[in-house]
């Protein structure tokens, strides 16, 4: 389906000059061949052969290699230019012109191939009507901060807006995204277990265990301690609390254990939109109820 018209042609032709190493020099002129929207820059010899200039060297010279026989430039052996056309001008608007047409055709492969991309990308969207709009509102969200939202999720995102996905990434893209809201939904419902200096009791299920064994601090030796994190059950949930205490009630901590903890509050944190509330002083630990075995996480 080459239905190009031929290109129309014109040739600019410069001043016979020497060029190439001194040892090598010829005459030649240079000839600008333009070939609808392409240009070529070509030599022409005494005797009409034309010539591609040597892309390696300069003038035939390659000044980094000046140990290796003086420098001379082995793809053109000094001479600054390359046979390209041996049977003359009219050999090289014909290649020229052939080269022309390949342009357009492979520019209309390009465009039609885009277009398709296009349709198919459109055809996905208005089957994942749902999916495609939250991803799409995750690509608006995260414009200045990618970090706003799970990596994966960020990536498939922004190839959504590209190319469709395929059933495996939707899938995955669509369980991020319901886990992040269920995430969102559980840290609304969460709540500081006090203002701080408040002396507060929460009971809840232990679910991180952080041995810290101590050592020299700036400020001296420090005892081993247990960092744990406490999520509040039953009429403290949605509290969540984080100690570190040399207790030994703490040191037998497991993850799953339920515990009443009883302390100050010494700080209002943060961690992943959740309230995490810091809790200091003299800490008292009683166990509700000891798990078997540590789960596995
Ligand atoms: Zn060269």
């Amino acid at each position: 389906m080459n239905t190009t018209a031929t290109p129309t042609q014109t040739i600019e032709t410069g001043e016979w000059t020497t060029i190439g190493r001194i040892e090598c020099q010829r005459t030649a002129r240079p000839i600008t061949l333009t070939t609808g929207t392409r240009k070529r820059v070509l030599f022409e010899g005494r005797n009409g052969v034309i010539y591609d200039g040597c892309d390696r060297c300069e003038n035939g010279t390659r000044w980094e290699y000046m140990g290796i026989h003086g420098g001379i430039c082995y793809y053109c052996h000094g001479t600054a230019v390359r046979l390209a056309f041996k049977d003359g001008i009219e050999q090289a608007k014909k290649r020229e012109r052939t080269n022309w047409k390949a342009d357009r055709r492979r520019e209309q492969k390009v465009a039609e191939q885009a277009a398709a991309a296009a349709a198919e990308l459109v055809t996905w969207k208005a089957a994942n009507p749902e999916l495609a709009r939250e991803l799409d509102a995750i690509v608006e969200a995260t414009q200045n901060d990618p970090s706003a939202v799970d990596g994966h999720l960020y990536e498939l995102a922004y190839k959504s807006q590209r190319q469709p996905l395929t059933a495996k990434q939707a899938a995955y893209a669509q369980r991020l995204i319901d886990e992040e809201k269920a995430h969102a939904a559980y840290a609304a419902t969460c709540r500081y277990a006090g203002v701080i200096g408040d002396r507060v009791t929460v009971t809840g299920k232990v679910v991180v265990t952080s041995f810290n064994e101590g050592g020299y601090g700036p400020y001296g030796p420090r005892s081993a301690s247990m960092f744990l994190v406490v999520e509040g059950t039953g009429a403290d949930e949605g509290v969540v609390v984080t100690v570190s205490s040399s207790a030994k009630a703490a040191f037998d901590a497991q993850r799953g254990d339920v515990m009443t903890i009883t302390g100050a509050v010494k700080k209002h944190d943060t961690r992943d939109d959740v309230p995490q509330t810091k809790l200091g002083g003299r800490c008292t630990f009683v166990t509700v109820s000891k798990v078997e075995t540590e789960p596995a996480k």
